[in-house]
């Protein structure tokens, strides 16, 4: 008998099956609308300027050649706490803030979930839903119990269902616009999560896995600096993959913060030897792009206004997509932000939309605003009602100009 026979198969992962399915969908006219690489309007993947001219400038200049510390380059977790804690909270929390570099914002959180699960001997995490569903993975293959709140618009039924929570449980929350559903919380809402991790003794773990793509980048890290401020100890896991256009390259960060000095240290200590004993240091081309991006004043600047145009063609997507697919107007008021649009489709429709047009959405309904782009915009709408409501949309410059 082989000892194969034996193998335990976990449920195949999502993401993994669409990109198998899509890379032998052989139709030219298929559209991904899975992942939230951002595509210009022609279709192309997009590299913001910023980063191919700090790219361009690291080519030129001499190689290095050397292993990084498990924790990463200096330069890089140095940047990335100013720009996750803003300076005036680095300033305050210096010698409570540790940030280690982590292979991407998946890598980020693994780290988190890990130093919470074997260092603090954390037991049991609760995720939001609809949230990303490698969340629930990343814990489970952490060691961790999960337990589900509803992230939906009223931020006080969250409120209600945490208040199950036990002391030293751990909270996921998104700090910027949450995927999938594009909402953003206010300082108001922030202020009540913090005040409810602090009474019962939660730890808060944000995952901030795209600063800047929401409402800007200090905007998007107000709900990690309001819970800094009010949160004796929290965890950070940022991910550098969509906000500097650096998907391949695997960049991200945790970072944590303590309510005294000694902890921070021990803490990194405990985060060096997990990251040694999984791949033991990370990669630094992708670190040193956000680092260099970071630390020079005007590539910074040239960064914002590339990151300014991204959401600004975001919302232009948005506002086009919702208008064509929408009968009624949109539920709510609530603004949307972020890289995604949660459709209310049904599984069959989601199934449609796949064999019979080669349009590929989650399972969630959720789709992606960053692969769409001018060309497929349009179309995509138009086969998305086709199958939803069996009619057309009016095409959207007629009704603009109608
Ligand atoms: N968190 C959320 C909410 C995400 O959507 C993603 C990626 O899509 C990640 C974390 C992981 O980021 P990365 O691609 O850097 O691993």
């Amino acid at each position: 008998m082989s000892i194969f026979e034996r193998m335990i198969c976990r449920e195949k992962d999502e993401m993994n099956c669409l990109n198998r399915s899509i890379r032998l969908d052989r139709r030219l006219s298929k559209c991904d609308l899975t992942s939230g690489v951002f595509h210009d309007e022609d279709g192309i993947p997009y590299i913001l300027p910023a980063v191919i001219e700090c790219r361009q400038r690291l080519l030129t200049g001499c190689l290095k050649s050397r292993y990084l510390a498990p924790e990463g380059m200096a330069d890089f977790n140095a940047a990335a706490t100013k720009l996750v804690f803003g300076s005036e909270l680095v300033d305050v929390f210096y010698a409570q803030l540790v940030t280690l570099q982590a292979p991407g914002g998946t890598g980020a959180l693994r780290l988190a979930f890990d130093f919470y699960a074997s260092s603090l001997q954390g037991k049991r995490l609760w995720i939001g839903t609809p949230g990303w569903s490698n969340h629930q993975q990343i814990a489970v293959a952490a060691g961790m119990n999960t337990v589900n709140f509803s992230q939906g618009l009223n931020v006080n039924e969250w409120l209600n269902e945490l208040e199950q929570a036990q002391p030293y449980d751990a909270v996921l929350l998104q700090a910027g616009a949450q995927n999938p559903t594009g909402v953003m919380l206010e300082a108001e809402d922030w202020n009540k999560i913090a005040e409810l991790c602090r009474r019962k003794q939660l730890l808060p773990i944000l995952d901030n896995a795209c600063q800047g793509g929401g409402k800007g980048v200090d905007k998007d890290a107000e709900g990690i600096r309001i819970m800094s401020l009010r949160c004796p100890e929290l965890i950070v896991a940022s991910s550098f993959s969509k906000n500097f256009t650096l998907y391949n390259e695997r960049v991200g960060a945790v970072s944590i913060k303590t309510s005294v000095p000694i902890f921070a240290n021990q803490a990194k200590e405990e985060l060096q030897t997990i990251i040694r004993t999984n791949y033991s240091s990370p990669a630094s081309f992708g670190a040193e792009i956000v680092a260099g991006i970071l630390n020079d004043p005007v590539l910074y600047q040239a960064w914002l206004s590339d990151l300014a145009k991204v959401r600004k063609t975001l919302a232009e997507r948005r506002n086009i997509v919702q208008s064509l697919l929408c009968r009624e107007s949109p539920k709510g008021t609530t603004p949307l932000y972020g890289l995604f649009l949660q459709l209310d489709l049904s599984p069959q429709v989601i199934f449609d939309l796949r064999e019979k047009e080669g349009i590929y959405l989650l399972n969630n309904g959720r789709l992606s605003l960053a692969a769409l782009c001018q060309q497929n915009i349009e179309d995509v709408a138009s086969k998305i009602n086709k199958w939803r409501f069996g009619r057309s949309p009016t095409p959207y410059l007629k009704q603009i100009n109608s």
